[in-house]
């Protein structure tokens, strides 16, 4: 088969063998990644018309007790500015972006044990209770099963867990060996069968990634059905034992997006930050290429800077309302509008 055949047949049957894929990957010309382009975003179109679902982000802290060779905020590193915010203050962002129109709220931050189960069942409770209308989006990390249905029992919707690579041995590459490829996808594994609306996900262009790790990465997402995919391009950080390494192409990681949606055309899927920083308009190009979700931030300014996972990341001099304010200027310049509803996963 050639690529527009593949890409045929992913639009009919939203599957491809994983040699189709590769050889996809690896042959797409300039004149395919168009024709790609326009069936994702006409497949996202027809599912969510001109809407853009948007989720406020609050970063709740930047310690971590985990390692990864990519991060930013990695235990090692000594220059990361650590901190943490307060219930009052994670309160006080869900109640500034409730006011301006979120009715998601996603809490990420590094593997902090200071966040026990007590104190986030507290936390989400009062934002449920407070806002009955919105979604709280949890993204903490590898926890013990028996934390995830507490948290899931206190109230919590969705949880973010990026599988960040399919293959146990690229997985390997970068992480050091105390983290477990095997824990991470029992987790996400468990986190769909407690009941959460669960996003997988992966980096484009990690260091040691192959044609053939991005392949499994969509069969891996075939299999496991999750209801949000994140996607963004690697981008180094200095403190990092990857700093050298050069930041995920933005083509490649467009075609994912749309590959993504072709294979799953109601999924949930981010124009992530990541892309937004490793070009001008990388957030507007994967909504052209089929992505439905944009996440602006709502954490505190005076921390943003300090939740550095990678280097050059966009949008930490700005207030909330000022980075919605300006999606929402962007979005409308490509002809889509952002809204305001929980934007959850339905079935076809
Ligand atoms: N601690 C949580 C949240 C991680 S941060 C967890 O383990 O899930 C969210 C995502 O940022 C990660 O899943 C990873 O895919 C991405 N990320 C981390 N470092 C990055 C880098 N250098 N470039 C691009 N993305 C990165």
């Amino acid at each position: 088969m050639n690529v527009t055949e593949i890409i045929t047949k992913l639009t009919e049957t939203q599957t491809a063998e994983r040699g189709e894929l590769i050889f996809l990957l690896q042959h797409i010309t300039d004149d395919e990644c168009e024709l790609l382009r326009r069936t994702a975003q006409e497949t996202a179109r027809q599912h969510f018309g001109s809407h853009i679902y948007i989720r406020g982000l609050i970063e709740i802290s930047s310690y971590c007790k985990n390692d990864c060779f990519y991060c930013g905020i990695r235990r090692s590193n000594r220059n990361a500015v650590r901190y943490r915010l307060s219930e009052e203050e994670i309160l006080s962002c869900c109640d500034s972006g409730y006011a301006l129109g979120f009715r998601t709220f996603v809490l990420q931050g590094g593997e902090d044990n200071r966040f026990t189960d007590e104190m986030l069942c507290r936390l989400i409770c009062t934002v449920k209770s407070r806002y009955p209308d919105c979604a709280v989006t949890l993204s903490l990390g590898e926890r013990s099963f028996e934390s995830l249905q507490k948290l899931r029992d206190a109230g919590a919707d969705r949880y973010l867990l990026r599988h960040e690579t399919a293959d146990k041995q690229h997985y390997e590459k970068l992480h050091p060996g105390e983290m477990s490829f095997d824990n991470r996808i029992c987790t996400l594994r468990r986190l769909r069968e407690i009941g959460y609306q669960t996003g997988a996900g992966f980096m484009v262009g990690s260091p040691y990634q192959t044609p053939e790790n991005l392949a499994d990465d969509l069969l891996f997402i075939k299999d496991l059905q999750p209801q949000m995919c994140g996607i963004g391009p690697f981008v180094p950080h200095r403190d990092t034992v990857f700093c050298d390494a050069p930041p995920g192409g933005l083509q490649l990681t467009l075609t994912l997006l749309s590959v993504v949606r072709l294979m799953h055309p109601r999924i949930l899927l981010p124009a992530t930050t990541a892309l937004g920083t490793i070009d001008p308009r990388g957030r507007e190009l994967g909504i052209l290429h089929g992505a439905n979700v944009v996440m602006p931030n709502l954490s505190p300014v005076q921390h943003r800077k300090d939740y550095a996972l990678y280097d050059n990341k966009i949008c930490t001099g700005e207030e909330a309302a000022e980075c919605l304010q300006c999606l929402r200027l962007r979005m409308r310049a490509i002809g889509y509008e952002i809204v305001t509803d929980r934007g959850d996963y339905t079935e076809g």
